[in-house]
C-alpha cells in the first residue's frame, strides 16, 4: 500500500486511506497489501449499490448470522451437527471418510490451523496438501482487541458507532461503540483497536486515556474487560501467497485465508466458500474467481470523481450517520451516509 498510496497529503492518508485500512486490512497502510485495499475500495465504492454502506445490527451477530443461516440450511433438509470438531479425515476411494462417515465431497472451512491439523496425516500421499500446509503454515496474523467499559449513568454518544483520531500520538482505538443504543446494556461501550499490539492491561489503559482525551463529555468510564484475538486476522501484506483452494480430487478448503480477492473478512469467507461448490462460481455470486495476486494499481486510478449521489442508496433504517468523536458531522462529509458496520465485531469488530 506504501507503493500505491505515495504523493498523497497527510490529511487524506489520516483522515481516509489509514481509517479505512486498518478497518478492512486489519494493517496500517505501510504493511498492507495495496492489490487488495485498492479492491476492497473498488467494490465499495464503485460496484454495487449500497456497496459502501456501513450498517450496525441492532442484534447479536449469532442470531444476525449463524442462527439464519442454520435456520436457511434446515429448511432446505441439510443436518447442521453444531458443537462437533471433526477429528480425522482419510481418503476412502474416490471419496473421504470423515470421523467415520463417508462423503463424495468435503469442503474443509476451518481455520488454517485447525485444517493443517486434518491435513496432515494426507500431506505424503498428496503432494498439493503438503504445498497447501506450507502456505497456511507460513501465514501470519494480527490482533484485534476490543476494551469494554461503562460510562457513568445517563452518558451516552452521541450516535451508536463514531470515529476516533487513533495513532501513535492519539491512542490505539480507532472505533467506539455505544452498545446500549444497539440493544445492548445502557452506557455499555465498545472500542475496537484494530492491528492491536500489547498486552490486554496495556491496551485497556491507553483507550481509558484515549476516551479521557477524545470523549470528556462521558465522564471516567468503568474498565469491564479487554478482550484481545491475537490470531484476529491473517496478515493481509504485499504479494503474500495464500493457500489455494483445490486440495485433491473431491476435497477442497475454503474461508477468509484462502486463495482470493479479499482481506480477512466475512465477504471473503462467504466467496470462497461459494468458490469451493461447483456451479456457485458463476451468476449470482459474481466475480468470485478472481485473484489477489492481480497487478498493483495506483490509487490515481481510482476516478476522481464519486457516482452522483442518486447511485447511493440512502440511511437503512438500522443505520445512523457517521459523525467524528466530538459529535459533529464533519462539513465536507454530507450527513446522508449511512455509517457502521458490526456492533459486536467492529468497524471491523468491536
Ligand atoms: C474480533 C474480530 C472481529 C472481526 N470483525 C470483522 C468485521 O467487522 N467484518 C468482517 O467482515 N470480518 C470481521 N472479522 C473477520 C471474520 O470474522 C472472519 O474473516 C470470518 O469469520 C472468517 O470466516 P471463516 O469461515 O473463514 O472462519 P471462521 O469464522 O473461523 O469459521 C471456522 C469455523 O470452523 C469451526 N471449526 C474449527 N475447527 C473445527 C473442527 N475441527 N471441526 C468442526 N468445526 C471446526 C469453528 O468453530 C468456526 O465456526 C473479525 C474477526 C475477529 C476475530
Amino acid at each position: 500500500m506504501a507503493d500505491a498510496a505515495r504523493g498523497l497529503t497527510r490529511r487524506v492518508m489520516d483522515e481516509l486511506v489509514e481509517p479505512l485500512c486498518v478497518s478492512a486490512l486489519n494493517l496500517p497502510a505501510a504493511q498492507a497489501s495495496g492489490a487488495v485495499f485498492l479492491r476492497v475500495l473498488r467494490d465499495a465504492l464503485f460496484g454495487t449499490r449500497g456497496g459502501a454502506d456501513l450498517l450496525l445490527p441492532r442484534t447479536d451477530l449469532g442470531a444476525l448470522l449463524p442462527e439464519a443461516a442454520t435456520r436457511w440450511l434446515a429448511g432446505r433438509g441439510a443436518a447442521v451437527r453444531l458443537g462437533h470438531r471433526v477429528q480425522q479425515l482419510a481418503a476412502e476411494g474416490t471419496g473421504w471418510r470423515v470421523d467415520g462417515t463417508r462423503f463424495d465431497r468435503v469442503v474443509l472451512a476451518l481455520p488454517p490451523a485447525e485444517a493443517v491439523r486434518l491435513l496432515r496425516p494426507l500431506a505424503a500421499l498428496h503432494p498439493p496438501v503438503a504445498e497447501w500446509i506450507a502456505l497456511a503454515q507460513a501465514l501470519e496474523f494480527t490482533a484485534i482487541a476490543t476494551a469494554y467499559a461503562f460510562a457513568p449513568q445517563g452518558a451516552a454518544l452521541p450516535a451508536p458507532m463514531l470515529a476516533l483520531r487513533g495513532g501513535a500520538d492519539d491512542g490505539p482505538a480507532q472505533f467506539v461503540f455505544d452498545r446500549g443504543r444497539l440493544g445492548g446494556p445502557a452506557g455499555l461501550l465498545a472500542f475496537v483497536v484494530s492491528h492491536a499490539g500489547g498486552e490486554a492491561e496495556a491496551i485497556e489503559a491507553a483507550v481509558l486515556a484515549q476516551a479521557a482525551r477524545q470523549l470528556p463529555w462521558l465522564g471516567v468510564l468503568t474498565p469491564l474487560r479487554t478482550v484481545v484475538e491475537r490470531r484476529a486476522t491473517f496478515a493481509c501484506t504485499p504479494a503474500l501467497r495464500r493457500p489455494p483452494q483445490a486440495l485433491a480430487a473431491g476435497l477442497a478448503a475454503a474461508g477468509d485465508h484462502v486463495e482470493g480477492p479479499y482481506p480477512a473478512t466475512l465477504e471473503g469467507a462467504v466467496r470462497s466458500g461459494l468458490q469451493s461448490i461447483p456451479g456457485t462460481h458463476r451468476g449470482g455470486a459474481g466475480h468470485i474467481a478472481e485473484r489477489t495476486d492481480a497487478r498493483s494499481e495506483s490509487l490515481s486510478h481510482i476516478p476522481p470523481t464519486l457516482p452522483p449521489r442518486s447511485a447511493h442508496r440512502s440511511s437503512a433504517r438500522d443505520a445512523y450517520p457517521l459523525i467524528s468523536a466530538d459529535g459533529r458531522v464533519p462539513a465536507d462529509r454530507p450527513p446522508r451516509h449511512a455509517a457502521d458496520r458490526d456492533a459486536a465485531r467492529g468497524a471491523r469488530r468491536g
